[in-house]
């Protein structure tokens, strides 16, 4: 589904005022929540509007859909990938993503560890924990943290930016909040114990992000409210 920049900017304008009175519950400076735009199965015209917006970055779940859509959009705007990451397609991630957000593994570390120094370059990194023990969802689960943060930290090419998580479908909004709250304490205890700041919590999608906020988030990726709904695929 394609809309106009005109419709993507008030759905946008609407977000961040719902973002800001978040924060403003919270006691938190709105300038601390990222706003990341989830174009997956929308044209490389949602990036290029959410470019035009001034958005940092936008984010795409399959490795390939956003390798195209970056090969046809010509905005100046940063590509996070945000879906499950299979290790013989790290070199293709490491190569056209300026983050990978759902790394889940030592063997995927491992791998785009190795693909970054093949490229010469440092690849931010977010890992992905299953904060909500949901076994529908992939992510590394709460008790693995602190070993796949050691390995991760160990990788030359990879730079550690924080943790992300995606709270279990649920009607029950205390799932979510315990879901965020689980992956914050889990973050400042981990930095803490490493010494390393682990800043990035993105947690939060259109449905619960004004929970993560409260619970901390750094990064609400945000689709459906920006862009509309997906079709089924
Ligand atoms: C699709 C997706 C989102 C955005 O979801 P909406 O409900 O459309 O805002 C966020 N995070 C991940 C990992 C996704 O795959």
């Amino acid at each position: 589904m394609s809309s106009t920049y005109e419709e993507f900017k008030s759905r946008a304008d609407l977000v961040r005022s719902q973002i800001a009175s978040a924060c403003a519950r919270a006691g938190r400076d709105p300038r601390e929540v990222e706003l990341l735009a989830v174009t997956k199965t929308h044209p490389a015209t949602a990036a290029a509007h959410a470019a035009r917006y001034g958005l940092r970055a936008v984010g795409e779940n399959r490795v390939q859909e956003g390798v195209d859509k970056r090969a046809q959009c010509a905005a100046a705007i940063a590509w996070e990938l945000i879906g499950h990451l299979q290790s013989n397609k790290a070199r293709l991630a490491a190569a056209h993503f300026d983050r990978v957000q759902s790394v889940d593994s030592g063997k995927l570390l491992n791998h785009l560890d190795r693909a970054a120094g093949e490229l010469g370059k440092v690849l931010p990194v977010l890992l992905q924990i299953n904060a909500g023990q949901d076994p529908a969802k992939f992510g590394a689960e709460p008790a693995e943290a602190p070993r796949l943060l050691d390995l991760a930290l160990a990788c030359k090419n990879l730079r550690v930016d924080g943790f992300m998580t995606i709270a279990p479908l649920s009607d029950d909004p205390a799932v979510a909040e315990r879901t965020f709250a689980n992956l914050r304490e889990i973050r400042d205890r981990l930095a803490a114990g490493s010494g390393h700041p682990l800043r990035e919590l993105s947690m939060g999608m259109s449905g619960d992000m004004v929970a993560a906020i409260a619970a901390g988030s750094t990064l609400v990726r945000v689709g459906t409210a920006l862009f509309g709904t997906r079709e089924p695929v």
